[in-house]
């Protein structure tokens, strides 16, 4: 048989990276711009897979995983749109069912987060796990659960950042900086949210700055919750925030308090890094759109 190629978008607020791929360690062409206006971006990410399927061949299918919020529901008039999103000028815009119609291929479309969420899951630190969710910890906070080598879907993709947490005693007066919520998870422990209290980023703090003691309970808080919801077999931690030095070590210390003993699995084999690095967004895109032609095979 021959080997499929595939196109994969990574389509994030601040830039696009786009790929050709046969396996994940088999990438044949990437390139990434700067996210700018919806016909500007998806217009040159459409014209790239175009030219690109004449130095490599044809195409099987397209994924894209974009950030959101996003239509999944394929029954829905506006399916692979973005939809109510804060970034100007994207809110309902069409992009999965338009790059269908314009390349003429199935399209793999889900949020950047269940991705990056699959692609640890089938070749990074959440393999061989039936269940495991992936958390990014950034500019916003976005998670995705796999059971077995699916995303979870309810009406919508799950949104994993907006949870309420009990306020640490020593963080009661910031009111947090979600424009739903005030004080939800993001609002509380986003890359923004740490910059609107202590004015810099978390791994510019001291290391005994309360600071680091404050978010890596609230981060403790939100593993806690998602082991009492699914007791997933991994939880990986991505995102500019983890990169604090120290961060990881001090949430499984919180996190083995807050549960008491009471779940499975060691803290250092359940509260992980991402294994793909930098790359689990790109690898999103191949992940669904690799799934897209499973789809289309199945009788
Ligand atoms: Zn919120």
């Amino acid at each position: 048989m021959s080997e499929r190629l595939y196109g994969c978008v990574e389509a994030g607020g601040t830039k696009f990276v786009l790929g050709i791929a046969a396996a994940p360690d088999d990438i044949r062409e990437t390139v990434q711009f700067e996210t700018r206006t919806p016909i500007e971006t998806i217009g040159a990410t459409l014209q790239w897979i175009k030219d690109a399927q004449f130095r490599h061949g044809p195409l099987a299918a397209i994924g894209i995983a974009s950030f959101g919020p996003l239509e999944l529901d394929r029954g829905a008039t506006n399916w692979g749109y973005i939809t109510t999103t804060t970034k100007k000028g994207w809110s309902d815009s069409d992009f999965g069912a338009l790059t269908g119609r314009e390349l003429g291929l199935p399209v793999g479309f889900d949020t950047d987060v269940n991705g990056a969420a699959i692609a640890e899951s089938r070749w990074g630190a959440g393999r061989g796990k039936a269940a495991c969710v992936y958390v990014t910890i950034g500019t916003g906070i976005g998670g995705g659960a796999i059971i077995d080598g699916k995303p979870l879907h309810g009406l919508s993709h799950p949104e994993m950042g907006h949870i309420r947490l009990p306020r640490h005693p020593n963080d009661i007066h910031f009111p947090g900086i979600c424009a739903f919520h005030g004080d939800c998870l993001e609002g509380l422990a986003s890359g923004p949210a740490i910059k609107a209290r202590w004015g810099v980023s978390l791994s510019d703090l001291p290391s005994d700055h309360p600071a680091h003691e404050i978010i890596s309970w609230y981060l403790a808080q939100m593993v806690v919750t998602l082991q009492s919801i699914m007791e997933p077999g991994c939880i990986i931690l991505g995102g500019g925030v983890t990169g604090t030095p120290g961060l990881l070590g001090r949430i499984r210390t919180k996190a083995s308090e807050l549960g008491g003993g009471y779940f499975r699995g060691r803290p250092d084999e359940v509260i992980v890094s991402p294994g793909l690095g930098d790359r689990a967004g790109l690898l999103g895109g191949l992940a669904l759109a690799q799934d897209m032609v499973s789809v289309v095979n199945t009788p």
